[in-house]
């Protein structure tokens, strides 16, 4: 069973809790305004009442003037009237700026993973931190998501204590007349004894109540594990790719596996009814019952000097209300405090998240914006291993080529050619050995700038449920006469001429009823035109047409070299044919490449692999 450590000092808690919520201040100041004098105004407004009411209850038991009590009435009832009013405004300006906190931290979190080296992003490691972050958040509200809570309770205490005791200081100051049976109470011992006593109670209460929840930070691990299992399979029924699997096979599978689960801590027989009805329930009903017996000690102390003739009935009321809420406050500050301190660890976690450093941003170099587009790359002697990896996807690879040729990469799955391209876009650096353009090593160069010169169709590319130009355009504010130019290149032409809303219109069902499916022919055509409109020197296609067949793929890769233009462009395949026009083809086995040259002169290669794998695949073109 996995349990959260929480070795930290009380101090290095707060420190936590201090720089989360400067960065939430940051980000929103205004939820964070909003929140807390809306917290002051409610701690201490109650007392107006409590105090205006004594007042009312004394002139009642006392004199009872008409007078009086008619504009003790009014200035009540004026003053509930006003303070609903500004609470109703401040419930508004807070509400205003809370709605979708949970969203704004779920944002922190993914640009964070936007901004991180691509190297980081794709390392399990992260990808598990980030994991555990989201289901403490989304589990117990523990990390980002409960800092302003803390700080909320910890002022909803500070003031509730300061209006309480603005009211309790004459209880103590009020005296027994003299030759009273109760006169004792007058002694600054009784008083500091009662007081001792309040305090320990006080101090009590939230222990327990602290002790009690902090089983949830300790076991999170394991409400977590439950979150997450319950993320997965609660959801499977709503997600229309499965829908065809599920009704064909019936796949009540999912749903038996589910409530199979042994690990389930939300069952009544799940750790945590098992931990209530235990220790945790223990703790929290003995918080309880030292706040009841303080209430009682209250109560006993305070009637006894009115029944002394200390003071009237009205103060009764108001020093009963008050003394509860200063113990109230009390306990609030330091179920608060223990609170922030269980999220401390809960905060560290994040932090080491969010402090994760970029290494590739290091370059300051601009890279030269060549008009002729002239570049020139080199592989020098460079392997590469997948971090986290003991075997080298890629090994001593050396090769040279000028821009404005067609290069393409060829070889079998899984010999490394989607990873040369990874590491020529430098979204991973090279484990040994160094890329150079034109004689630079791409490290030094400003890593923005490097990537602007590289437009890549990935073979697993993502089209987003957006409109069909800011898929292109990867932008908000598009040029629409550019977005529908890089279509008709691309070969969407003729669909777009059928959509009334031309670039205008969404993609898939997901946001608008009216939005569009595309094939997987049409959508990587989409994709296509997003890489041309980013207009950059290089532009590479990595068997974005994997799902086609190889005659399609060919003729798509033999137009593209037509729209392509003057731009380097590099195809990768592991579909010889696709790939013959080229003015040099690299070969790939196993991380290195063992072939380069043009088409004849590598088919001219006798038991080269080249001439191997072609001959393996010519079956399925040779008839065309
Ligand atoms: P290709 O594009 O030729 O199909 P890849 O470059 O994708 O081949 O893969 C080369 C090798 O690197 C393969 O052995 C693959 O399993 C491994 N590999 C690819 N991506 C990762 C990754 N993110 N982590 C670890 N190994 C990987």
């Amino acid at each position: 069973m996995k349990k959260n450590k929480q070795t930290m000092t009380l101090r290095e808690a707060m420190r936590l809790n201090r720089r989360a919520l400067g960065l939430i201040w940051r980000r929103e100041p205004q939820t964070v305004l909003s929140q807390f004098l809306s917290v002051a105004w409610e701690a201490l407004t109650p007392y107006v009442g409590i105090y205006l009411s004594a007042r009312i209850i004394d002139e009642l038991a006392g004199s009872a003037d008409a007078q009086r009590l008619q504009t003790l009435v009014w200035i009540s009832l004026a003053a509930a009237a006003c303070i609903a009013l500004v609470t109703a405004l401040l419930k508004r300006w807070r509400e205003t700026h809370s709605a979708g906190q949970w969203y704004k931290f779920e944002a922190l979190l993914g640009e964070k993973m936007i901004s991180m080296d691509y190297a980081c992003m794709d390392d399990t490691a992260t990808q598990d931190m980030l994991q555990t972050i989201r289901d403490n958040m989304n589990g117990g509200a523990w990390g980002i998501t409960r800092v302003l809570y803390g700080y909320e309770s910890l002022l909803r205490a500070v003031f509730t204590m300061l209006g309480g005791a603005t009211l309790t200081v004459s209880l103590f100051a009020s005296a027994v007349p003299r030759g009273s049976a109760y006169a004792w109470l007058n002694h600054p011992l009784a008083a500091a004894a009662v007081v001792a006593l309040m305090l320990g109670l006080t101090l009590l209460a939230p222990l327990l109540t602290t002790k009690a929840e902090g089983y949830f930070a300790k076991y999170s691990g394991v409400h977590n594990l439950s979150n997450r299992l319950f993320g997965f399979y609660g959801f499977l029924g709503y997600d229309r790719r499965l829908a065809a699997d599920m009704r064909v096979y019936r796949q009540d599978l999912l749903c038996d596996r589910y409530n199979r689960n042994k690990e389930d801590t939300f069952a009544s027989n799940g750790l945590f009814a098992h931990l209530a009805r235990g220790p945790m329930g223990l703790y929290a009903a003995a918080g309880a019952a030292v706040s009841v017996s303080f209430t009682g000690l209250a109560y006993a102390f305070v009637c006894l000097k009115a029944i002394a003739g200390a003071f009237g009935l009205g103060a009764v009321t108001q020093y009963v209300a008050s003394i509860t809420k200063v113990s109230g406050g009390l306990s609030g500050l330091l179920a608060a405090l223990g609170d922030m301190r269980n999220n401390a660890a809960f905060l560290r976690l994040t932090f080491s998240y969010l402090d994760i450093p970029n290494e590739m941003y290091q370059g300051s170099l601009t890279v030269e914006k060549r008009s002729d587009r002239k570049y020139q790359v080199e592989f020098r002697d460079v392997s590469f291993r997948y971090p986290g990896s003991e075997q080298y996807a890629l090994r001593h690879v050396n090769m040279r080529f000028e821009i404005g040729e067609r290069m393409a990469v060829v070889g079998a799955n899984g010999s490394g050619k989607t990873t040369f391209i990874k590491l020529l876009c430098r979204l991973y650096d090279p484990t040994e050995g160094e890329i150079l353009l034109n004689g630079i090593d791409i490290r030094k160069y400003n890593y923005r700038e490097y990537m602007d010169i590289f437009a890549v169709v990935f073979q697993d590319f993502r089209l987003f449920s957006l409109k069909l130009g800011e898929n292109v355009a990867c932008k908000v504010d598009y040029d629409p006469a550019r977005v529908r130019g890089c279509l008709e290149k691309a070969g969407f032409g003729e669909r777009l001429a059928e959509l009334p809303e031309g670039t205008e219109t969404y993609l898939y069902k997901d946001y608008r009823a009216d939005g569009i499916e595309v094939s997987g022919g049409e959508a990587q055509k989409i994709a296509i035109a997003r890489a041309l409109y980013k207009d950059a020197p290089f532009i590479v296609l990595d068997e974005p047409t994997a799902s086609l067949d190889p005659i399609a793929e060919a003729e798509i890769y033999e137009k593209f070299d037509a729209i392509a233009g003057d731009k380097t462009a590099i195809y990768i395949s592991h579909r010889l044919s696709s790939c013959k026009f080229c003015d040099e083809i690299l070969v790939f086995d196993a991380g290195a490449v063992i072939q380069q040259g043009t088409h004849e002169a590598l088919l001219a290669q006798e038991g080269g692999k080249y001439a191997e794998l072609w001959n393996a695949q010519a079956q399925y073109y040779t008839d065309k």
